[in-house]
């Protein structure tokens, strides 16, 4: 073991700036650093373990052996995938958009999500969005100067669900956007119609833009429906939708995202992300474009595999005395580690290599309210059956 060296400084003033000091290394680094030095079973980092549909990785290299997209593509991304993208929102959500005016390709979410940030927010704004949230929300709005105000969702009849009460409450004179997340990475809640369109209601009464992240649009088991917040009464103009390949095609290394929304947005948004990455992924984007073209059996095999590794999961952790919360959507099971006998879910995380050989997160890093999610813990199930099996054994030596 090496000693960490010493925080870098020029001066006696600390080189990482005071927006970003707060945040350190995410907790995926450092729990899936632990799961390679410990030999665990990662549960932890949400990224499949098995590659998308052949002939998408096919169209990719075919790209490359081709020239297509080997030199930067267009700004927007290439027509192809915008092309795509918009036939995407037309065929699942009878959703129109202009391939040119009103679609962007950026590098994943992630850039999406940093880009429509940093361009939509002036410094004092408010954003309010659903805690526990994902990791990259609150550094973006912090980058961006802005103040995050969370909204916390609370565990009510075996799942966390959003007080609508709380969420107008939380409405200010200075808040500027909400930042939803639907289906929702951790917890596995999907917002229902009830709650969109309420939602909706008080970004109208309000005025308020909405961005939200539907990069598990397709991975809603049966019992829910994803609702997009853009197809609801008056959210078309003031709405960005974002969502990614990386998980309905589960090609999480190719980063490739988008956005869509008026042309008003978009273009604001295209203006942060020209100075980003400027562009990205180039032959993945053509490949991407024959994913999301794919035949509905893919989708809803997708679907089938994931709902019968949630049941292997979710089995596995019931039997050994977890409260779990059955997630409605995503590839997450959030539990309670209270009836355990536990009582700090990092502390658990931190043991649980050495316990019983496997990793997962503790739901606390993403709160604000840490002790609203002191004894929660995620695991990621979009693994091989046979690992989960594995995991579910290894879950009865707790
Ligand atoms: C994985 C994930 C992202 C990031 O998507 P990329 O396309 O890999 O950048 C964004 N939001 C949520 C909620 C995620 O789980």
């Amino acid at each position: 073991m090496t000693a960490p060296s010493p925080a870098p400084q020029a001066g006696s003033r600390p080189l990482l700036n005071r927006r970003l000091a707060a945040f350190g290394t995410t907790i995926f680094a450092e729990m899936s650093a632990l799961a390679v030095a410990t030999g665990s079973l990662n549960l932890g980092q949400g990224f499949p373990d098995t590659d998308g549909p052949a002939e998408i990785a096919e169209a990719a290299a075919r790209a490359i052996r081709t020239g297509h997209g080997n030199q930067y593509p267009p700004g927007p991304g290439v027509p192809e995938l915008r092309t795509a993208i918009a036939a995407h929102q037309q065929r699942f959500y009878g959703l129109g958009y202009d391939p040119d005016t009103e679609v962007l390709v950026t590098a994943g979410a992630t850039e999406a999500i940093a880009a429509a940030l940093l361009a939509l927010l002036e410094p004092g704004d408010e954003v309010i969005a659903l805690e526990p949230y994902y990791d990259s929300y609150a550094a973006c709005i912090a980058m961006a100067g802005a103040t995050r105000v969370p909204v916390t969702l609370r565990p009510r009849d075996g799942a966390f669900r959003l007080d609508l009460d709380e969420l107008r409450a939380a409405v200010t004179p200075r808040t500027r956007l909400l930042l939803l997340n639907t289906p929702h990475n951790p917890t596995g809640t999907v917002l229902t119609a009830a709650e969109m369109g309420a939602i909706a209601e008080l970004a109208v009464e309000r005025d308020l833009l909405v961005v939200t992240d539907e990069v598990y649009e397709h991975l809603v088991f049966a019992g829910a429906a994803h609702v997009p917040m853009a197809s609801l009464p008056g959210m078309r103009d003031r709405t960005l939708t974002i969502s990614s390949a990386g998980k309905t095609f589960s090609f999480t290394g190719w980063k490739v995202g988008w956005a869509v929304g008026s042309p008003a947005l978009v273009s604001a948004v295209r203006s942060a992300k020209q100075f980003l990455t400027y562009v990205s992924s180039g032959p993945f984007q053509y490949a991407v474009a024959e994913a999301l073209a794919l035949p509905d059996a893919y989708y809803a095999d997708f679907l089938a595999g994931m709902a019968r590794k949630r049941e292997i999961l979710s089995a596995g952790l019931a039997a050994a005395g977890f409260e779990v919360y059955a997630p409605a959507g995503t590839y997450f099971i959030t539990t309670d580690i209270a009836p355990l006998g536990e009582t700090d879910g990092i502390d658990f995380c931190r043991r649980l290599p050495e316990r019983c050989g496997l990793v997962a997160i503790p739901n606390a890093v993403f709160y604000d309210d840490k002790e609203a999610g002191r004894t929660h813990v995620r695991w990621a199930f979009c693994k091989k059956d046979e690992v989960l099996e594995e995991a579910a054994a290894r879950l009865r030596r707790l």
